[in-house]
């Protein structure tokens, strides 16, 4: 059944009406329905902490700046997530299924040109909007932040800072960098949410944060095709292990139900995810380690390209009513609709 919770892309109002009669149906019968709970693109919770976390990697010319503004750039770490229903062209910002690029046994990331212009005169950009854009998205979303420390723009350097951590985070997660996003192709639907919600949420307080300083990134597109890199380095893991585990764990036992308000959900049980965690040793935690510091190491690197301006000009300046105002009009919009991150179209 969980099947159809599942939204290919480029399926969304299908899918929503989709949801909402099959939502109804199933509540109207048996006042249950069925979600893949917590599948959200590292969950909210990740995206939220990988940014928080993200700012104690700063040094002490940025770190006051940053630490005051901690509530809006935790808060404000899932924003492109809640414009992907809203906004054409946010979606494929969060990924990139490289492995479409590796036709007849290619080296994908040696097929695909790294700079954007190069990628486009090879492959057209609608293929390239197609299949995702996360590093190239990166790469802008650094110039932006840039140019908002240049102008000393405090809505902007919040608004870009809280968002570039998002589309880093999502590139640090191997399922982001694969056609078979959430297992779809292999049998194994809902996996995206166990890897990157499910998990993160039960296990996150156990998490070794200490990731050390942020560091200067000579090359932003470069470092974020590295981020891809590895992450997709793990997909087969990431997918054969969880299929090992359920071959041999016992079926009644996968999956444990929850109650969410009126509602009864599916979702992993614990003693699934726990033995999914040991096989995977520790691979959720290194992937969320590696995204925190690189969050911080591209803060870092936007700040130092603009000139180092002094952000202790702007520590009693917050956010504007405005913008307030806006990312407030975003969040309801989003949680008007019945997704409310509990979906995974990515
Ligand atoms: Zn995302």
């Amino acid at each position: 059944m969980v099947n159809w919770l599942i939204l290919l892309k480029f399926k969304k109002k299908l899918f929503v009406l989709t949801f909402l009669l099959f939502a109804q149906t199933c509540t109207a019968n048996h006042n249950l329905f069925w979600l893949h709970a917590n599948s959200g693109l590292w969950g909210f919770f990740g995206h939220k902490r990988i940014n928080r976390v993200a700012i104690f990697s700063l040094p002490p010319a940025m770190f006051g700046f940053f630490k005051e503004n901690i509530e809006f750039l935790t808060e404000h770490a899932t924003d492109p997530d809640k414009r992907r229903y809203a906004v054409e062209g946010e979606a494929q910002r969060h990924y990139i299924d490289i492995d479409h690029y590796a036709l007849g046994g290619k080296n994908p990331f040696e097929e695909v040109p790294k700079k954007w212009n190069d990628a486009v005169a090879k492959f057209s950009e609608d293929t390239l909007q197609a299949y995702g854009i996360v590093p190239w998205h990166i790469l802008v979303m650094k110039y932006r932040l840039q140019k908002a420390f240049e102008t000393k723009n405090v809505d902007l350097i919040l608004k870009y800072a809280a968002e570039i951590g998002h589309y880093i985070g999502d590139a640090h997660v191997p399922l982001h960098t694969t056609e078979n996003y959430n297992g779809q192709l292999t049998g194994q639907r809902g996996i995206h949410g166990l890897w990157e919600s499910r998990i993160v949420e039960m296990d996150a307080e156990n998490y070794d944060y200490f990731v050390g300083k942020s560091n200067y990134i000579n090359n932003v597109l470069d470092f974020s095709w590295n981020a891809v890199y590895t992450s997709h380095m793990a997909v087969d893991s990431v997918l054969r292990l969880e299929k090992e585990l359920t071959a041999t764990f016992p079926s009644d036992k996968k999956y444990a139900y929850e109650t969410r308000g009126q509602a009864v959900i599916q979702v992993y049980s614990k003693e699934f995810c726990d033995a999914y965690q040991l096989l995977l040793h520790g691979m959720i935690e290194r992937r969320m380690r590696e995204a925190i510091i690189a969050v911080g190491s591209i803060w870092y690197t936007a700040w130092v390209d603009a000139g180092q301006p002094n952000l202790s000009e702007l520590t009693s300046t917050p956010p504007s009513p405005e913008l307030l105002k806006e990312l407030e009009m975003l969040n309801e919009t989003f949680q008007k609709t019945e997704h409310k991150g509990t979906i995974c179209d990515d």
